[in-house]
């Protein structure tokens, strides 16, 4: 037999109720902050995550599934949700009409990464992007939509972490200030970190290698060289995450891994899923609409990984809602009566209840046995009594208490 490719998942029948259960709660926060659903192409051209991700990051690097079509052109899975929203955005004109463009996607994301506990190569996402608004009130917004989202699903046990990583104003200062520092430890750091060294010094101070997270604390902050607009936007920010009552600690070596963002970045981290801690990473990207292609558009998003929350979720004891089991089944025990039970249940169906009815030919004491492996709430028993009767004998399988129902009022009964 072909196995499943590494580092994906099945969702399974009967755990996918766990994926509604967040899919369908991250569809209702999204409807409270007025974002419309945007979906896009599972995969694109690689030039866009080349510009769009940026060529100093691990996903461009060494993450992409990037391959051939048949007709020679160079296409890429998606490896996250931004890029493709971004070229969205521009392609159908989004900048000339009602700004802010507010969206959000649930969408599947590649990337080749070594499989692990919560690190796969098909894993999801949902995201959110703000287009159009550069106030930090849109940056505390979306912060706060995440804490929502949070708090809906039962799950207070992450901790926001924030920063910001400035604008091209202050690159250049932010830029020598951790080059400055880190030039005399150049040989005792990774080789990532050293090829960061001149193009992009920021991403040195979130390295996840030991012995450079050791040179990197004692580095300068990022903070300390902020521009009089990126640091009045952040204090703003802080005053009303404050506010409106969301806890967060500043970490300045946050930095993200992909290239376009600028101001504001945050993560939301866990301490109880193992070393892929961060659930939710996100921030301000104002260059990426104009790197792309369009007009300057300062632009501030974020996106969660499924799979670590519902890890999160599974280690923490947050439950995933109930798990659905059909209304009725319905039992028949020999041949005319096998007839009404399935006849029953497409009425039953018609008005919105669920029903289930035997397909293997068993016996009513292995069709029984059945409905209580599955969780029926009733099994309803027509036997060649009740057919005469016209009723049926319903089973309520939490209370064993047992009643007389007739058939017309089936519908009545269940509803
Ligand atoms: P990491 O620090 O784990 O490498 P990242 O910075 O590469 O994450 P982002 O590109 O910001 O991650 O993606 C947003 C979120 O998507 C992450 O916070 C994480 O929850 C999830 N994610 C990223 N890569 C994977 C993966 N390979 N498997 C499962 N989830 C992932
Ligand atoms: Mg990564």
């Amino acid at each position: 037999m072909v196995n499943i490719p590494k580092g994906t998942k099945d969702v399974l029948p009967a755990d996918s109720y766990r994926w509604q259960y967040i899919e369908g709660a991250a569809r209702k926060i999204a409807a409270r902050y007025a974002l419309k659903e945007v979906r896009t192409p599972t995969f694109e051209h690689t030039e866009l995550f080349n510009r769009g991700v940026g060529d100093t990051t691990d996903i461009v690097n060494k993450e992409m599934y990037t391959f051939l079509d048949k007709g020679g052109r160079s296409v890429t899975l998606k490896p996250e949700g931004t890029a493709g929203v971004a070229r969205t955005f521009i392609e159908n004109g989004m900048a000339g009409g009602v700004l802010p463009a507010k969206m959000y996607y649930l969408t599947p994301a590649f990337r080749y990464e070594r499989p692990q506990a919560g690190r796969l190569r098909e894993f999801h996402q949902f995201g959110v992007e703000f287009f159009g608004a550069s106030a930090p009130e849109a940056d505390a917004e979306l912060i706060l939509l995440v804490d929502s989202f949070l708090r809906e699903l039962g799950i207070s046990s992450l901790s926001l972490r924030l920063n910001s990583i400035g604008c091209k104003h202050c690159r250049p200062k932010s830029n020598e200030a951790p080059r400055d520092y880190f030039r005399p430890h150049l040989s005792e750091l990774c080789e990532t970190c050293r090829s960061r060294f001149e193009k992009n010094p920021l991403r040195m101070l979130d390295c996840k290698e030991e012995g450079c997270r050791q040179i990197a604390a004692g580095a300068p902050r990022i903070l300390d060289y902020l521009c009089d607009d990126c640091a009045s936007h952040f204090e703003s920010l802080k005053a009303m995450l404050t506010e409106n009552g969301v806890r967060y600690e500043i970490d300045p070596n946050i930095v993200r891994g992909l290239d376009y963002y600028s101001k504001t970045v945050f993560e939301f981290v866990s301490t109880a899923i193992g070393a892929q801690g961060t659930v939710c990473g996100g921030g301000r990207y104002d260059t990426l609409i104009e790197n792309l292609g369009g007009s300057p558009t300062p632009a501030v998003g974020f996106a969660v990984g499924i799979e670590r929350l519902i890890l999160l979720m599974q280690n923490t004891g947050v439950p995933f809602g109930e798990e659905p089991t059909v209304t009725v089944y319905l039992a028949g025990m020999d041949e005319p009566s096998r007839k009404k039970a399935f006849a029953i249940a497409q009425e039953l169906r018609r008005n919105g209840i669920s029903a289930e009815i035997d397909l293997m030919g068993r016996s009513i004491k292995a069709q029984f046995k059945y409905a209580g492996k599955t969780g029926a709430k009733y099994v309803a028993v027509i036997g060649s009594n009740e057919l005469e009767n016209g009723v049926m004998s319903v089973k309520n399988m939490s209370t064993s208490t047992s009643e007389t129902v007739a058939f017309p009022d089936a519908v009545k009964y269940f509803k």
